[in-house]
């Protein structure tokens, strides 16, 4: 049992000062005052000048690897447990890419089940960016319904060169078979939409909200912010058509593309515009192929996005937008956890998972984070290692 005191927390709301115990893999009671009792082998976690604040849940992360788009040399490799605990994330959904063909669902779910005996929790999408879509099962609703982890079905790639170029009709239908799934399986049944920078856009999601009676909460269009044009349409989609929006956080934050916008900049504009900050989410993209530059701007060829960089444009959020913490979180914590369904996530509230991130209340920088009620950092150290990062020091 951990008893965390003195610590301002936000769930993602501001609860002011307040202690926190925690018990096995849940958080067992918040109060302003709760009695130290060693006698229960209660350990004392001390949070005064710090925040404490829900484990982040990165929605879209390639953790097997992605990539291989300069042929397979450039296939990235696949996540360890650090790359994601160091960021503050407790919950991660893996998905494919752009190659459905030498990643595959079962490697997917082998991996998704890794790191969750390492500590974190774990879901994935079925399929990769192809349609028809590649499941496990054969039918995208058997996939949702028969396989725990399987929330939903993406990144199905729309408006890209890389996608499979689907007919409205074939991608509605991806969206009704996901929807049913989450239906029968009380899960989200969310679609993840990889949108390219061509000139079709939103208009395919658009039409299923005009046309069909699906809802917006099973689309989730992501890398909006990969454009200024698409950021525009995105805030449009959110405000005339109730739509939820994704912005992808891994780019370079010092070497972004011309039209590229910040996330963290995006969610400021989308903010001002007068979208509800219920309909933003944010994710990482992490461990796919980013191009690396050298300090002048040179390319100097392809390395691998950080699912830490979500836990940056959360913090750049109040560093730089000036918004408050309580606010910033919403993308990371909150909204997630609402549009995957997930329950026992997103929230500091009694009965929920213990996934927390306590972090100095001023600078932001990481000191603890809890998965699950273990410490997977401490002082901003790794204390848990994945498996095989764990032996990196006794190999030759
Ligand atoms: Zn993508």
């Amino acid at each position: 049992m951990y008893l965390i005191k003195h610590a301002h927390v936000f769930a993602p709301e501001d609860l002011g000062i307040m202690d926190v115990l925690l018990g096995g893999n849940r958080i067992l009671k918040i109060a302003p005052e709760l009695p130290v009792e060693e006698a229960y082998g209660v350990e004392v976690i001390e949070g005064k000048g710090k925040a404490l604040f829900p484990g982040l849940i990165d929605g879209h992360v390639h953790i097997l690897g992605g990539g291989g788009e300069g042929g397979p040399k450039t296939r990235t490799p696949e996540i360890v447990l650090s790359d994601i605990t160091l960021g503050g994330v407790t919950t991660v959904v893996g998905c494919l890419g752009t190659d459905g063909c030498t990643r595959t669902m079962a490697n997917l779910l082998a991996k998704a089940r890794g790191l969750e005996e390492e500590g974190i929790t774990t879901y994935v999408y079925t399929g990769s960016y192809q349609v028809p879509v590649k499941t496990l099962t054969g039918f995208v609703m058997d996939d949702i319904i028969l396989l725990d982890k399987v929330v939903g079905t993406g990144e199905i790639a729309l408006s890209d060169h890389r996608s499979s170029q689907p007919t409205k009709e074939e991608f509605a239908k991806i969206v009704a078979d996901t929807r049913v799934g989450g239906i029968l399986s009380g899960k989200a049944g969310l679609v993840n939409i990889h949108m390219g920078d061509g000139k079709g856009k939103l208009d395919f999601l658009k039409y299923i909200l005009e046309e069909t009676q699906i809802s917006a909460a099973n689309m989730l269009p992501t890398h909006i912010n990969r454009s200024r044009t698409l950021m525009q349409e995105g805030i449009e989609y959110a405000k005339d058509f109730g739509g939820y929006i994704d912005l992808t956080t891994s780019s370079d934050p010092d070497f972004l593309e011309p039209e590229e916008v910040k996330a963290s900049t995006g969610f400021g504009m989308a903010l001002k515009a007068g979208v509800s900050s219920d309909q933003i989410t944010f994710s990482s993209d992490g461990q796919g192929s980013l191009p690396i530059f050298s300090p002048d701007g040179t390319f100097c060829g392809l390395g691998v996005g950080k699912v830490t960089s979500l836990y940056r444009e959360m913090r750049d959020g109040v560093l730089t937008e000036k918004l408050p913490l309580s606010v910033a979180l919403k993308p990371v914590t909150i909204n997630p956890a609402k549009l995957l369904k997930l329950s026992q996530k997103g929230r500091i509230e009694e009965g929920k998972d213990a996934d927390l991130v306590l972090a100095d209340e001023n600078s932001l920088e990481i000191d603890t984070v809890i998965a699950m009620g273990k410490i997977m950092v401490c002082n901003g150290q790794v204390l848990i290692k994945g498996t095989f990062e764990a032996q990196k020091n006794h190999n030759r």
